[in-house]
């Protein structure tokens, strides 16, 4: 349930299954099976495990989960993985791990109360993950005025019991300062069991390997390639560490595409070899604004060849100096960003030549993927929201274009429950400690 260890490191499996050889048959699974068959190989897959699978899925809105959309001989293919209750592809392993931590809680007879921060994306998806659990209780901050309409309501509007949105006069980095505290707060932390939600979660990431599986399957199935690259676009280097991992279990994925905003200290990684630590700057994909990748440690492990003495050295290194070096480049990633033109304009190409919108992260991912296509292999972009969660940007793109989807004009006039809050860490503290479960239910 945690992603970090005792040490400080991040947790990872100790070691990647090999599954080359299933590969064939597992083509033919539906998601659902295909997502067992994937976990199984991680932990011990017992009926009770199994059956949280299903429900996990059955809140999406297309029945594939995660559909691959292409076009007639075209070398794009675009896999769809907003088609979860908050139309962004963090549902995909929120929805499900919201079930695996309710059945271990009860397992447990205990409780959790989760707290976090957002900028957007990721609290609405961990709300509505755990939204009506019995032995979960969840307090999102988010900084006051700050988030996009869209995404405040998705958050806003859930009025279960257990969800406590709390509306912070500050920034997002006062959010997150005030959550830091309270999870270091080590008395805090054991008295009310805090828990976190974050990108960090070893389980959230093993779900999204799954689609990788999933998507390239598709898209071999269509065009007779024996490997396909894939397009990501990329802010905590979670998505796309999951890539990487199936690509490591055997999955033939040519290259993974990062796609980076103007916040590219990932794309200077892999094109220069310095990870150097920038200031943030606001994009139109606000989800990839981001310029410590929390993910990223996971994949140095791999990268020092299974060596966690120099992946803590060079940790170290970045905190204390604001950079670390590598030397060679690692053929399995190619890398590349996008501007607030080049972002605007992938969306223009893609609605004038397939008659398609994609939201301003995915089409970071798609001028990127265009800069990046090789003769003969094809390209796999993964779509991150639907674009009716950036009506803003779809405008600036497209004159007199409105992106709609009926589960948002659906939140217009709802009631709302929301807590204004100073952005005081004491006053947050004992709002939540007043809310907090503290007993077995
Ligand atoms: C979170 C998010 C991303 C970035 O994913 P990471 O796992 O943090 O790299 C990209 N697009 C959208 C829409 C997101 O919500």
């Amino acid at each position: 349930m945690t992603g970090l260890a005792p040490d400080g490191g991040l947790l990872l499996p100790e070691n990647i299954p090999d599954v080359s050889n299933e590969l064939s048959w597992w083509q033919q699974l539906r998601y659902n099976d295909l997502a067992e068959q994937v976990m199984s190989r991680f932990f011990e897959m017992t009926p009770e495990l199994q059956a949280l699978i299903s429900p996990s899925y059955a809140t999406f809105r297309n029945a594939e989960v995660a559909p691959v959309v292409s076009w007639d001989g075209e070398p794009l293919h675009v896999m769809e993985l907003f088609h979860g209750p908050t139309l962004a592809f963090k549902d995909v392993a929120l929805q499900w791990l919201g079930n695996l931590f309710e059945y271990i809680l009860e397992k447990q007879d205990s409780h959790l109360n989760i707290v976090g921060a957002t900028s957007g994306d990721t609290g609405s998806a961990a709300i509505h993950g755990v939204r009506g659990k019995p032995r979960i209780n969840i307090f999102i901050m988010h900084p006051q005025g700050r988030t996009s309409p869209v995404q405040e309501r998705q958050m806003t509007t859930v009025l279960d019991e257990n969800v406590f949105n709390l509306a912070v006069e500050g920034t997002f980095d006062d959010c997150q300062a005030i959550v830091k505290e309270m999870l270091g707060d080590v008395q805090l932390h054991r008295r009310y069991n805090l828990g976190a939600v974050n990108s960090i979660n070893w389980a959230r990431v093993l779900a999204q390997v799954v689609y990788y599986f999933y998507g390239v399957f598709r898209v071999q199935e269509r065009t007779g390639a024996p490997a396909v690259d894939v397009t990501v676009p990329t802010g905590n280097f979670g998505d796309i560490f999951a890539g990487y991992v199936a690509m490591r279990m055997g999955l033939p994925i040519h290259r993974l595409v990062l796609a980076a905003n103007d916040n590219n200290i990932l794309e200077r990684f892999f094109t220069t070899g310095e990870y150097r630590r920038g200031t943030v700057r606001p994009t139109l994909s606000p989800s990839m604004d981001i310029q410590i990748a929390s993910n990223f440690e996971r994949y140095l492990y791999y990268r020092t060849g299974c060596d966690a003495q120099k992946t803590a050295g060079l940790m170290r290194e970045f905190a204390s100096t604001g950079s670390i070096r590598m030397n060679d480049g690692d053929p399995a990633f190619a890398a590349g960003s996008a501007g607030m033109d080049e972002t605007l304009g992938a969306i223009r190409w893609m609605k004038q030549r397939y008659d398609y919108i994609p939201d301003p992260h995915t089409a970071v991912g798609i001028h990127v993927a265009r800069q990046q296509l090789v003769t003969d292999i094809p390209m796999l972009c993964l779509a991150t929201a639907h674009p009716a969660k950036f009506p803003d940007a779809i405008s600036q793109a497209l004159d007199d274009v409105r992106a709609a989807h009926p589960l948002i004009d659906a939140l217009e006039g709802l009631p709302v429950r929301c807590e204004t809050m100073p952005a005081d860490a004491a006053a947050v503290r004992r709002y939540v400690i007043d809310h907090a479960q503290t007993g077995s239910v």
